[in-house]
């Protein structure tokens, strides 16, 4: 459970804390001085360490740095204070403070966020941790600052960059882009633009000083996912992120079962046939051959029948999990029919596809499955692409192979261009 260690003279305060923190179902450490703070953390383990600016027999600065050096411990640290300025904000930041928060600004919800963050992982933070970062601003102090907070939060996979040029130079991708939006080497607009039509598939957060509407207006349409003024603390980035990278992952699952067939895991359908025609596309193009096989289960019914649906679904997964540990990584199996499936080989001449079906079908004939008495076989029909027919024409005459390979008795390949 989150333990917080607050450190501040005023009673009123550590009264008001320890409050907040209870209510919240975390347990505090309520002290006025920085030894009984040092002796605290000696004591037992710390998550949060809120503290005011000056102390009864110090500062939050000999505080921070005597729990850092001393006690060689980095435990993330929040300054709360009525005091302000931006040399006391660098000072802090660069001491490696979490976030520098003024009283008159607190309030409960900013507080809950950061007690969240630092205690039990959730999910969420854990797919976040996985993510890459890309933070660009030409200031070095919001970089820093930045670099800071992700890191404060377990984010590991961060760079930084100071112009856009530098970012576009890299060839590296990133998921998460943090990017300001007041530039000198190029405007807001294209950077964001820039960066959405090389990277589709990414979160874009902007921040700028500006609060016009106008600019907020034309980075969103030029494809920022969110936007964040500054100045800004730990709490309210690591909220958009977390907001963002939310919805990023919720897009992502619906892709996956978007194209996904549930019981195999193979590719569905729709997404095999839309694979194929844009396989076609490409070897129009390079001049590339393209084969195809469509295999089916023989007597699949009678599986069904005898051992019943349920062991027919097994059937059908064992089947899905054979054919992609078989295939290579650039071919694309997927779930055709019931128990019927594509395999798109491209850059394969219908030799070679011919040979990767036979390896497949005397895989699946060479075992028994747990709890299958009868032995499962598939026939497959192989077939290689011609130029100028279609995705459809394809695959009937892979159907029409598979058909002869039934009639022929079963468990076997058949083929022909
Ligand atoms: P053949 O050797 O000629 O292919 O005979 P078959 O029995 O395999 O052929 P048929 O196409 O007549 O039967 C296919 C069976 O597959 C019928 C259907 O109930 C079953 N099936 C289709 N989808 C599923 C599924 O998702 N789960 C299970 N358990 N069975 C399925
Ligand atoms: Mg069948
Ligand atoms: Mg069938």
């Amino acid at each position: 459970m989150l333990h917080v260690l607050h450190v501040d003279r005023s009673e009123l305060f550590r009264k008001i804390m320890r409050e907040l923190v209870v209510r919240y179902g975390y347990s505090i450490t309520s002290v006025a001085t920085q030894a009984e703070a040092f002796s605290i953390v000696a004591e037992r383990p710390v998550d949060l360490v809120i503290t005011a600016l000056e102390l009864d027999d110090g500062t939050a600065e000999s505080l921070i740095r005597t729990l850092t050096k001393d006690l060689h411990k980095d435990i993330p640290t929040i300054i709360v204070t009525s005091s302000d300025s931006l040399e006391l904000r660098e000072k802090f930041f660069s001491l490696g403070v979490m976030d520098y928060i003024l009283k008159s600004e607190l309030d409960e919800e900013k507080l809950r966020r950061y007690f969240e963050a630092f205690s039990a992982e959730d999910e969420l933070s854990r797919y976040i941790r996985k993510l890459r970062f890309a933070v660009l601003d030409d200031s070095q102090l919001i970089l820093k600052i930045v670099s800071h907070i992700l890191s404060m939060n377990g984010i590991g996979n961060v760079k930084l960059f100071t112009t856009a040029g530098e970012l576009f130079a890299t060839q590296e991708l990133f998921d998460v882009y943090i990017l300001d939006i007041v530039l000198p080497d190029m405007s807001g607009e294209q950077v964001v633009h820039r960066v959405r039509t090389y990277h589709k598939d990414s979160i874009i957060i902007s921040m700028s000083r500006f609060s016009g509407e106008k600019s907020l207006t034309t980075i969103l349409m030029a494809g920022a996912d969110d936007y964040i003024h500054k100045p800004f603390d730990a709490a309210e980035l690591m909220s958009r992120v977390r907001i963002n990278a939310r919805a990023f992952q919720m897009r992502k699952r619906l892709e996956y079962l978007a194209v996904t067939d549930g019981l195999t895991g193979l590719f569905n359908h729709r997404h095999s046939f839309e694979r194929l025609e844009k396989e076609i596309h490409r070897s129009k193009r390079y001049g590339h051959p393209l084969s195809v096989f469509l295999m089916d289960i023989d007597d699949f019914k009678r599986v069904n029948d005898e051992y019943g649906h349920r062991a027919g679904d097994r059937v059908l997964q064992a089947m899905g999990h054979k054919i992609q540990s078989l295939i290579r990584a650039s071919d694309i199996a997927g779930r055709y029919g019931g128990e019927e499936f594509l395999v798109i080989l491209p850059e394969t001449v219908l030799e070679n596809a011919v040979k990767a079906a036979e390896k497949i079908r005397a895989a699946v004939s060479a075992k028994h499955l747990d709890g299958i008495p009868k032995l499962i076989t598939t026939s497959i029909g192989v077939t290689q692409y011609k130029v100028g027919e279609s995705a459809e024409t394809l695959v009937n005459r892979a159907d029409a192979l598979l058909y002869r390979a039934k009639m022929n008795g079963k468990n076997r390949v058949e083929f022909s261009t």
